[in-house]
């Protein structure tokens, strides 16, 4: 049973897609596995799907699968020779085209980057290593001047810092992938590059609530339009890789902070993602400032925090899952930590519901308690109080494995799949009994909360202190 709140997520690829691996990284700490279409073929995808399907029965905790959607990534065309070497302040031409032959010519094949260019913009490529800046328009070309010297190679990124540009954020290839998404049961779809709560609202229209949607927070709009795709969002992803090269990188750490504390005033998890650990894709251990770096995210108060290269093509996987969940353990035990602190935006109205949880908090406060059971149908009981903030370890108990997975992002949250409750004191049995799996011991009081009449959705308000082992008293 996991000793901490904050969730570990994984980025699957070819250092980890094995299924002893899958199991392996599950063991060390992993509570939800990415797979990163980007790179990873359906068949592939599908297969390792199995593998984590296989494992989740082997171990009996359920695992959510998230699956990160490409998003419109802007590449330049195939260069001569698939080479081009910038010189420091030499004149180029950018014309829109599949490939190009000449040597001072970089094809771009996306008529919606040619269309806006305007001189003064500014373009980032091969993740930032290259930078051209917009001189002017002629009518077949942009001039642009290179700001950095450097080997462009053939398809490399593009970014527009200043740009919001008129694409959506589900290209055919998305379309594509989040089909097989779907069809391989994948519990979350990540957004790739959304700049507006509109692409949120369209991938809404194509996945319904057959998966969660997460929005990728990586372009300077979506920071700006940050509230409202948090509205429509089940989960946020603070995606610093791509967030630093589109923003100077001294932004990044106050960015990242204003989108966790948006994420918890809104009630809506957050993930923090990229470099994390990222020395350990080669060494065994983490640098110092990397492992400060956890403990920070995992500080503000981050639902999840993630491994991509780390465990997708680094060579200690279970070993970066291991050190990050020590970190994350660390952390939590430090009694300041902010973690805990409730930072839900007041309500103008609180349900019933919100009253039983915010009880829940305070009472697993005052009487010390170190497991709150939550009867759950569709989750929203164990969502509302994981963004309490307790100090106890959530379990939701839910027949739906869909509803489960699911919660397994959420900070705090133990789901188990169980049938539901008829009784009274078999929904005190039950949860004594699931708490003492938890590692509950006999005479410890638990918090239990449920609806009444049992087996509806949305109703939470009944609320029970129960000793283990004292039949209900
Ligand atoms: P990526 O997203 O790894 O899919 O690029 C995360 C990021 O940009 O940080
Ligand atoms: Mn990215």
């Amino acid at each position: 049973m996991r000793k901490r709140f904050c969730k570990i997520v994984a980025t699957i690829g070819p250092a980890s897609s094995a299924p002893s691996m899958v199991r392996l990284l599950v063991q060390a700490g992993v509570d939800v596995f990415r797979l990163n279409f980007s790179h990873e073929s359906h068949a592939k995808a599908a297969a390792v799907m199995r593998a984590i399907r296989e494992t989740e029965k082997e171990q009996g905790a359920p695992i959510a699968v998230l699956a990160d959607l490409q998003g419109p990534k802007i590449r330049t065309g195939s260069l001569k020779g698939d080479a081009l070497s910038l010189r420091y302040g030499a004149d180029y031409r950018l014309i829109l085209a599949a490939e190009s032959n000449d040597g001072d010519v970089i094809p771009i094949p996306h008529p919606e980057v040619i269309d806006v260019l305007e001189p003064g913009d500014i373009l980032k490529l091969d993740d930032g290593k290259l930078q051209l800046t917009v001189r002017e328009r002629t009518k077949s070309a942009i001039i642009a001047r290179a700001d950095t010297p450097g080997v462009l190679s053939s398809r490399k990124g593009v970014n527009l810092p200043g740009r919001a540009l008129p694409i959506s954020a589900l290209t055919d290839k998305d379309k594509n992938d989040l089909a097989c998404a779907l069809d391989i049961g994948a519990d979350y779809i990540a957004l790739s590059f959304v700049q507006r709560a509109e692409d949120v609202a369209e991938a809404r229209t194509l996945i319904g609530d057959h998966a969660g949607i997460i929005s990728k927070i990586e372009k300077p709009h979506a920071v700006e339009a940050l509230d409202s795709i948090i509205a429509l969002s089940d989960a946020i992803m603070v995606a610093r890789g791509d967030l630093g090269v589109e923003l100077p990188p001294e932004q990044v750490p106050t960015i990242q902070r204003r989108i966790v504390r948006a994420c918890r005033a809104a009630g809506k998890p957050v993930i923090v993602a990229t470099h994390m650990l990222e020395s350990m894709i080669e060494s065994i251990a983490p640098t110092r400032a990397e492992a400060s770096d956890v403990s920070t995210a995992v500080f503000q108060g981050a639902d999840a925090v993630m491994l991509s290269a780390e465990t997708a093509v680094g060579r200690h996987p279970p070993t970066a899952v291991a050190i990050m969940d020590r970190i994350i353990a660390a952390t939590e035990a430090d009694p300041e930590s902010a973690a805990f602190k409730s930072a839900l935006a007041p309500d103008t109205e609180y349900t019933t519901a919100d009253a039983i949880t915010l009880s829940a908090r305070r009472i697993a406060e005052v009487l010390e308690c170190r497991f709150a059971v939550a009867y759950t149908k569709t989750g929203s009981t164990a969502r509302r109080l994981s963004r309490d903030r307790p100090r106890a370890t959530i379990i939701a108990a839910t027949p739906a494995s869909s509803v489960a997975r699911q919660l397994a992002l959420h900070w705090g949250v133990a789901p188990v799949i169980t049938d539901d409750i008829s009784h009274f004191h078999e929904m005190i049995e039950k949860a004594a009994k699931i708490a003492e799996a938890h590692g509950a011991a006999m005479g410890e009081r638990i918090i239990i909360l449920a609806g009444y009449p049992f087996g509806r959705a949305g109703k939470t308000n009944t609320l029970k202190i129960s000793r283990i082992g004292a039949n209900g008293e």
